[in-house]
């Protein structure tokens, strides 16, 4: 099996969803260790992208377009920290899907792309209690399912395990990255936000598919 654009439409359908259910919940875990937004400024996001997708006269013929409809809709409606960093996830995704249909080799570059964004324009690395904490463990899970032959919808919900699991590890973590950094050592014991919204982002992909 292979993944196609109304794959994406539908991740990015069901994100839209997700994050507007967990909108709360992710304001309150970035309350603790943040300002307080980060659950409004994904939710504002993802409305917005959904407006711009139903807007389209012509659907989206790639994959690839999705992401890249996601990224400049993030860039231009969300502030603060996670709008450049997701809007570089996807576009750098998008960039590294350059077929119409992808399998799960296809799928590990996506996720990869992803993470390269992310790591790019935040500076940021694992242990430092953000996104990457999600992302890195996601795209090592997927590389290892699509190594043992496990097909797309099977390397995502690996992907989605691994992320989840990874954004319960940043409980312990001490943030030197973004704002929860001003916090120091205050910072270990919450759950990071940004790691948090990285799986329900993951998730969703991994409903998509099955
Ligand atoms: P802001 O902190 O500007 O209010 P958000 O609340 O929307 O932005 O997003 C905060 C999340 O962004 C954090 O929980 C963290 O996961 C992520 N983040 C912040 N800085 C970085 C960075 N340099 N690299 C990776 N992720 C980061
Ligand atoms: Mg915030
Ligand atoms: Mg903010």
């Amino acid at each position: 099996m292979t993944l196609d654009v109304a794959w994406a439409i539908a991740w990015v359908r069901d994100t839209a969803e997700t994050v507007a259910e967990h909108r709360d919940a992710l304001v309150e875990l970035d309350r603790q260790i943040g300002d307080g937004d980060h659950g409004e400024n994904l939710t504002r996001g993802f409305t917005a992208v959904i407006q711009r997708l139903d807007a389209l006269e012509e659907p989206p013929a790639e994959v690839g377009d999705v992401l890249k409809l996601v990224a400049t809709t993030l860039m231009s409606t969300v502030g603060g920290a996670a709008g450049p960093l997701y809007g570089t996830a996807y576009l750098r995704a998008a960039k590294a899907t350059g077929v119409p249909e992808l399998d799960s080799a296809g799928v590990v570059a996506l996720l990869e792309g992803a993470l390269e964004g992310i790591v790019v324009r935040g500076k940021s690395t694992t242990g430092e209690m953000t996104m990457v904490d999600a992302w890195s463990p996601a795209v090592e899970a997927a590389v290892a399912a699509a190594d043992a032959g496990q097909d797309p919808a099977g390397v995502l919900a690996a992907a989605a395990d691994a992320a989840e699991r990874g954004a319960e590890a940043t409980i312990p973590m001490v943030a030197t990255k973004g704002r929860a950094s001003y916090l120091g050592e205050r910072s270990a014991g919450h759950r990071d936000p940004g790691a948090e919204s990285s799986a329900l982002v993951l998730r969703a992909a991994a409903r998509a598919a099955g």
